[in-house]
């Protein structure tokens, strides 16, 4: 225990059993989907002092007030699933675990909106929706165990992104405290926005109005293409279509799809389209679209008992991993304009061990979560390499234009390059408001000095390395 006697006794005189230390549950809660090397440890504090499960705002506004009279810093988590470390503590201290906030579930019919707690989980909240004839706009594929702040301050985007836009535009209100112990509450004619992607160096979110719809029926088209350029035609002339949702695989990641599943799918670029559809005369529609789209891309048409079984495993490509020695996930956002240099350079690079899920997030843009699965354990170090080879390769090696898909520990320095520099202007602007003491989750958004280094920034590690080893 590092924190000092008489600050453990503040914080457990006021949470109690809610404040926990012991050696199991730090390392839990010190790191995220993704492991920091060791000699990156060496550098930041990612091992937590304390742990504590909120309960509710008060206590939220409660550790705040400890936070700034102690100078703990703070990192919220919610389901721990992105591989950013945007939960990961850079200055040790306490993570505030959301999971326990309480609570609770309203839908407004008229508003099409549903009010709820940041910590509820995707299924959990889509399930309750469905019983009510509602459903959510779009959500991850980590949908079984990320929660809805998690999302928003991690800026996703997700399955029904390409019909309803990302975390930004599913939101219609957030209760936020603030780093000052404030409790506020935003609304779209606010600027909602600074709260996405900002990993909670804001505030913590401690309520969520989400815009839902109605639980309108999904029909389900597939095809298959032979070449990465192929599927990039298909991708363009889909979208066309105004459709929820374009899933694709790449051919491995269809062989380990055969291989778990017992299917025999075609090896090649597999692709799912989804529409919502209310009306037969729709659906006819959809279907003359589709075959329109995929006679000009040059793709041809799956097999229909294939579908179901692919689009259910939008959930389960996770379940893959467990066939393999060790792995390493990433997650990027590329145009599909430019991208076909960069799926050949990656094939070339990462033969047989690149696995790939697609979804389309805008008529323009997906986002691909790669997972590179090996049949021998890897180094921590060896990890760091590839990880930052697949950077490069799609920011800058295969002149793709694409970024990282959010900043975290990682990549905190690339706010700029993914929200621009009018938005990074206005959320420095609001975080010296806000967060004088940068107790909130510090180390992420903006790229932070390196223990014993303190003139050198963690961004200037990143991008010397990427550059000394490709
Ligand atoms: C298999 C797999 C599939 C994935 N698919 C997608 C996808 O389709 N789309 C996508 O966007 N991402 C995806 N991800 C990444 C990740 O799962 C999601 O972004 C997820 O929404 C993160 O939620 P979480 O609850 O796990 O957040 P965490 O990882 O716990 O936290 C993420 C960030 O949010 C902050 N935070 C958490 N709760 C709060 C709060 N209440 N207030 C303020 N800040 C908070 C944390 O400090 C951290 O910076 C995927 C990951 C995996 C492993």
């Amino acid at each position: 225990m590092t924190l000092k006697k008489a600050t453990r006794t503040r914080f457990t005189r006021y949470l109690g059993k809610n404040f926990r230390d012991n050696k199991t549950t730090l390392q839990i809660y010190s790191r995220d989907m993704s492991d920091l090397p060791k000699v990156v440890k060496l550098f930041i504090g990612n091992l937590p002092d304390g742990v504590i499960q909120v309960r509710n705002t008060e206590d939220m506004q409660k550790i705040y007030e400890l936070a700034n009279e102690t100078r703990i810093p703070i990192t919220q988590r919610g389901g721990g699933t992105a591989g950013f470390g945007g939960s990961v503590p850079y200055k040790k201290g306490v993570v505030v675990d959301t999971k326990g906030l309480e609570s609770h579930f309203l839908v407004d019919p008229l508003e099409l909106t549903v009010t709820t707690a940041p910590s509820i989980v995707f299924s959990d909240l889509q399930r309750q929706l469905n019983l009510e004839g509602f459903s959510l706009c779009s959500y991850p594929s980590s949908f079984h165990s990320a929660t809805v702040g998690g999302w928003i301050a991690h800026g996703g985007y997700g399955i029904g992104s390409i019909q309803y836009g990302g975390a930004k535009e599913q939101i219609a209100a957030l209760e936020v405290v603030l780093p000052n112990g404030e409790r506020k509450r935003y609304t779209e004619l606010d600027d909602i926005s600074l709260f996405v992607g900002s990993h909670g160096t804001l505030g913590t979110i401690t309520e969520v109005v989400l815009k839902i719809k109605f639980d309108i029926p999904l029909k389900h088209q597939g095809c298959t293409f032979d070449s990465p350029s192929e599927m990039l035609k298909g991708l363009e002339q889909l979208s066309k279509i105004n459709p929820f949702s374009i899933w694709f695989l790449n051919p491995d990641h269809v062989t380990s799809f055969n291989e778990v599943f017992g299917f025999n799918l075609p090896r090649s670029y597999v692709a799912i389209i989804s529409k919502e559809v209310s009306f037969e005369e729709e659906e006819k529609e959809f279907n003359n679209l589709f075959n329109n789209a995929i006679r000009v891309s040059g793709g041809q048409i799956l097999d229909r008992r294939y579908i179901k079984d692919i689009w259910d495993f939008r959930f389960k490509g996770f379940s893959l991993l467990g066939e393999c020695t060790d792995y390493l996930v990433t997650e990027v956002i590329l145009p599909v304009e430019t991208s076909e240099r960069f799926f050949r350079k990656i094939i070339s690079k990462f033969k047989g061990e690149l696995h790939l899920e697609g979804e389309m997030i805008s008529p323009t843009h997906y986002s691909l979560l790669i997972y590179l699965l090996f049949e021998e354990k890897l180094s921590e170090i060896k990890k760091t390499i590839l990880n930052l080879k697949l950077y490069k390769i799609t920011t800058k090696k295969s002149r793709a234009k694409g970024f990282p898909y959010s900043t975290g520990l990682w990549f905190s320095g690339y706010y700029n390059s993914i929200y621009g520099k009018e938005q990074y202007r206005r959320y420095q602007e609001f975080k010296k408001k806000v967060d004088p003491k940068n107790i909130s989750n510090p180390g992420k958004v903006i790229s932070p000095r390196i223990r014993f280094f303190p003139l050198v920034r963690l961004k200037a590690i990143v991008k010397i390395a990427s550059r000394l080893i490709i």
